[in-house]
Order: C-alpha cells, then sequence, then structure tokens
C-alpha cells in the first residue's frame, strides 16, 4: 500500500497499476488495539471491479512500526508495516548526539524487528577522533553505522546502499534525513514536519502518510507521527532483551525477573563494572526501564 488518506488507500497492483481502494466494511482482523486496519507498506488482497477496488484481507505484517494512539493510550497508531530497513538519523552537533536517544530508538528497532542502520550525520563538525569513538560503541555491538557528511559529500554512497526495499529514516529534527535523501535523488522532498501533529489535537489526523519513490526499487515512508515512534507494551522484566549486547549477561538472571538495578548477584551489573556493558548504554537501559515501569504503574496500579 502506497497511500492513505482518510479512509482511502492507494494501492499498487501485481500487474503495476496503482488503483484507490476502500477497506471492505466489517473487515476483521483479530482483536482491535490498533487505530487503523491497513497502513503503508501493508501487502493487502483486493478485488477489483472497473476502476474501483476493495481491500478483503490485510495480510500478516512481517514488522510494524507504531506509536501510543494519541489521547487513546489503550490502542496503538501502526504507522507502517513490513519495513526493510530502518536508518536512525543522528547528527554529531546541532543537534548534538544523545545517546539515550540512539538507545531508544536502536530498542524500538529491535522491538519491531526492523533491521537498524545507524547513520551519524554532520561528521564535519566535530573531530575524527569523536566521530571514531561515538561510532566504535555501536560497530562493538554489532549495529552498522555508517559516518556521513551532507556538507562534504562523505557517505552518501552508503546510505543510499544501506536503503533498500522499504525504507524509512527516523531521528531528531535537524538530523539531516532530508538532506540525506536530497543528496541521494535532488528534489527528493521528505514532508517530516508534523504539522497535522500540532493542530489536530491528535482526533482526526488526515493528512496523508505516503511511501516515495527513491529509486524504482525503494521506497522511503513519509508518515506523519514516524517521530513519535515510542516503545510501548515492553514489560519492563523484557527490556533487557532489546539491548543485544545485555542478552548473554541477562541470561543469567532471568530466573529472578532482575530488572538489573541493584540486585545482588546480578550479571549485568557486573558486565557494567567489567566493562563488557558501556555506562552509556547502561544509561540508556535505565532511561527505558523507568518509562516501563512508569507504563506498568499507571496501566495496572
Ligand atoms: P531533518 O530535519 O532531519 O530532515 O534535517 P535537514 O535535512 O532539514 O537538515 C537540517 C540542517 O542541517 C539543514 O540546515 C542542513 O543544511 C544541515 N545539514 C544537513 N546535513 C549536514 C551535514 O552533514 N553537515 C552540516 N554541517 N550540516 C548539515
Ligand atoms: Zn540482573
Amino acid at each position: 500500500m502506497l497511500r492513505s488518506e482518510a479512509g482511502f488507500c492507494q494501492l499498487v497492483l501485481d500487474d503495476g497499476r496503482v488503483v484507490t481502494a476502500r477497506l471492505l466494511k466489517g473487515m476483521k482482523s483479530g482483536p482491535r488495539e490498533t487505530t487503523t486496519l491497513a497502513v503503508i507498506g501493508d501487502r493487502v488482497r483486493v478485488a477489483t471491479r472497473g476502476a474501483s477496488a476493495v481491500i478483503e484481507e490485510v495480510c500478516e505484517r512481517s514488522n510494524e512500526l507504531s506509536r501510543q494512539a494519541p489521547g487513546r493510550p489503550a490502542l496503538r497508531d501502526v504507522l507502517a508495516a513490513n519495513l526493510d530497513v530502518l536508518l536512525l538519523v543522528q547528527s554529531t552537533r546541532n543537534p548534538d548526539f544523545n545517546s539515550a536517544r540512539l538507545d531508544r530508538f536502536l530498542a524500538i528497532a529491535e522491538q519491531a524487528g526492523v533491521p537498524p542502520v545507524v547513520v551519524l550525520n554532520k561528521i564535519d563538525l566535530v573531530g575524527a577522533e569523536e566521530v571514531a569513538r561515538v561510532a566504535g560503541e555501536y560497530v562493538t555491538i554489532g549495529y552498522r553505522v555508517i559516518t556521513s557528511s551532507v556538507k562534504q559529500g562523505v557517505g552518501i554512497e552508503e546510505v543510499r546502499e544501506a536503503l533498500h526495499g522499504l525504507a524509512a529514516l527516523v531521528g531528531p529534527s535537524g538530523a539531516g534525513k532530508s538532506s540525506l535523501l536530497n543528496a541521494i535523488k535532488p528534489g527528493f522532498r521528505l514532508r517530516t514536519a508534523d504539522v497535522s501533529e500540532a493542530t489536530s489535537k491528535g482526533r482526526h489526523t488526515t493528512v496523508a502518510s505516503e511511501l516515495l519513490a527513491l529509486t524504482p526499487d525503494t521506497y522511503v515512508a513519509d508518515t506523519p507521527g514516524l517521530r513519535s515512534i515510542a516503545l510501548t507494551g515492553v514489560p519492563p522484566e523484557d527490556l533487557d532483551w532489546l539491548f543485544p549486547e545485555f542478552r548473554p549477561f541477562a541470561r543469567e538472571c532471568r530466573f529472578g525477573n532482575c530488572l538489573h538495578q541493584q540486585e545482588t548477584g546480578c550479571a549485568v551489573l557486573e558486565a557494567l563494572a567489567s566493562g563488557a556493558i558501556s555506562q552509556s548504554r547502561y544509561a540508556g537501559y535505565r532511561h527505558l526501564l523507568e518509562e516501563a515501569l512508569e507504563q506498568d504503574r499507571t496501566q495496572y496500579g
């Protein structure tokens, strides 16, 4: 599905034709916990009659990016489905690199099951040592990191290669998402500014979500709200699993539902003390843990 707006969906059929379709009335898809049934990236089964098409079924998704529906805490807003790659674009400066923010995005990608690629942009603004240190930390964990400077034309080819299939770029405003895409395809316009968020107060967002063709076989998701993707519904005791380098240690603590805060004999804390887990990643974990515990309290407390 290419585009959705106010109940109408634009689809590419197997034969390449683009049609506009409506959802079949009364279509069900299991327990209703999301705000919309079909989202961009979805594969659907349609019945066509002349120029009109009806979506009869949304196929099972390989992954989905979601956020908590604004004003409706029990519902999730799925923003895009079946993504092949999630580019986590961060800048060294303007805005400053923030490891807790990157750790949050990485955890979201881990939970969603979308392969992440870290892009550290604006490397022209800091020394090579700092770039190597920041990138090295994530490379050590096993993540792919591309260092780039749109200004100097560095790393653009790597970003182009990392983008394939259905892709989405997320990261703080000003990190350089539009600039990177523009360097790959001049004139490419990503509408990431969430104007609708500010004005609609989350009731009915009528702004379209769409997939924009970057190359003949690469689409980029342009979805209002992609900036507010969030980690929701992760039980505090499962959060460690979203930090891959914690897993071998977390496994040892598992029997006691250890949250790795101050428990005696905690293998994660031992790994932190020995340097096998970095201070900054542990801080990123604690940030998210606080939020997960808070979500638990408001939901059940
Ligand atoms: P977005 O909000 O993530 O889409 O960020 P933009 O692409 O709009 O970029 C924000 C600002 O950063 C713009 O003024 C760009 O010209 C600038 N910018 C983007 N990439 C670089 C870079 O590699 N180096 C420097 N110095 N500035 C950059
Ligand atoms: Zn532990």
